[in-house]
């Protein structure tokens, strides 16, 4: 247990020698190896907490504000989750078309007013930079929970950890990312993140949903091994994490695109026979067929355990920017 865990009534003046107190989370851009490792060794104390006392009193009195501007099942719920097992509470703005949004109000009007109420605020925007713009404002710590196609930054640090869960380790792995890579956010954080390691990484999509490119020479400027294909099975044999994406139909310009690319991958009990016994298979969720549900009882399938997770890492980086970690 860290000092802030074991004591979460600290006085006022020690919140703010703690490294993430007030800082914004945008991108993955902004973590280091060390970092992460700190924030995974906070996730750890989570979990061990709610498994032991389900809800404690480390972020009392503290005001979230869910702001999200597109649909949410896990992110939205999990941090709602996330600070009420500590103790916090919820502000949930998910129907911005019952805002003050709907009459025309600025992103950065929303979130100087929200914060008037809050402490910290999770947003979800259709717009790349969106997070970053409402940091620029905002005197509150800004969580960035998907700008458009940009990036996810809390679902790849729950992928991650999700990796270390169920791997041990993270150097050395081969780990194929497949479906929609151009407009999957997550693969974009994810990717970025794994970066910082010694990996290796597969790129299966569609020709129109290759990688942007501007990521590919980001991983290869690191000297990070890729591999790009078009079939799955060319590059399922040697993985040691398979990392399923949906086909995003809803930002496609031309709906004929979508229509020619849904489906192209769709993972069973068949596809797996050639991939390793100890392989990790992970998607962010929703799935819409990607993934057969007849592999749900596999051991292999982690999805569901990833959502677990995604919960302590949420309640972590909450403590985090609020000063209690
Ligand atoms: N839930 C993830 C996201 O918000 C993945 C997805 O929507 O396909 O990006």
């Amino acid at each position: 247990m860290t000092k802030a865990l074991s004591n979460p009534h600290l006085p006022f003046g020690d919140q703010r020698t703690a490294p993430w107190y007030g800082k914004s989370i945008l991108t993955v851009k902004q973590f280091n190896q060390d970092d992460l490792k700190y924030i995974f060794e906070v996730a750890h104390e989570m979990r061990e907490m709610v498994e032991r006392v389900g809800t404690f009193d480390l972020l009392k009195g503290k005001i979230l504000v869910n702001l999200f501007y597109e649909p949410s099942t896990r992110t939205a719920s999990s941090f709602t989750a996330a600070m009420e097992r500590l103790g916090g509470s919820v502000i949930p703005i998910n129907e911005v078309k019952y805002s003050s949004v709907a009459k025309g109000e600025s992103l950065p009007d929303t979130v100087r007013s929200l914060e008037c109420y809050s402490d910290v605020i999770v947003l979800r925007h259709p717009e790349i930079g969106a997070s970053a713009l409402a940091a620029q404002y905002a005197r509150k710590p800004i969580i960035n929970a998907g700008d458009g196609i940009g990036e996810h930054p809390t679902q790849a640090l729950l992928d991650l950890f999700t990796i270390l869960e169920e791997k041990g380790n993270v150097d050395g792995l081969t780990i194929t990312m497949v479906g929609d890579l151009k407009y999957g956010r997550t693969v974009h954080s994810l990717s970025r993140l794994l970066s910082l390691y010694d990996v290796k990484l597969n790129f299966v999509s569609p020709e129109i949903l290759r990688l942007p490119e501007e990521i590919i020479s980001e991983l290869e400027s690191k000297g990070i091994p890729i591999q790009e294909y078009a079939l799955l099975d060319q590059a399922l044999s040697e993985s040691d994490v398979l990392y399923v994406t949906r086909i995003q139909k809803e930002r496609f310009e031309d709906p004929r695109d979508y229509e020619n690319v849904k489906g192209t991958y769709i993972i069973n009990s068949q596809t797996l026979a050639s991939a390793r016994e100890d392989l990790v298979l992970m998607h962010p969720l929703p799935r819409v067929g990607e993934i057969s549900m007849d592999l749900d009882d596999d051991p292999r399938a982690a999805y569901f355990r990833q959502m677990e997770y995604g919960m302590y890492v949420r309640m972590a980086l909450l403590a985090m920017v609020l000063g209690k970690a």
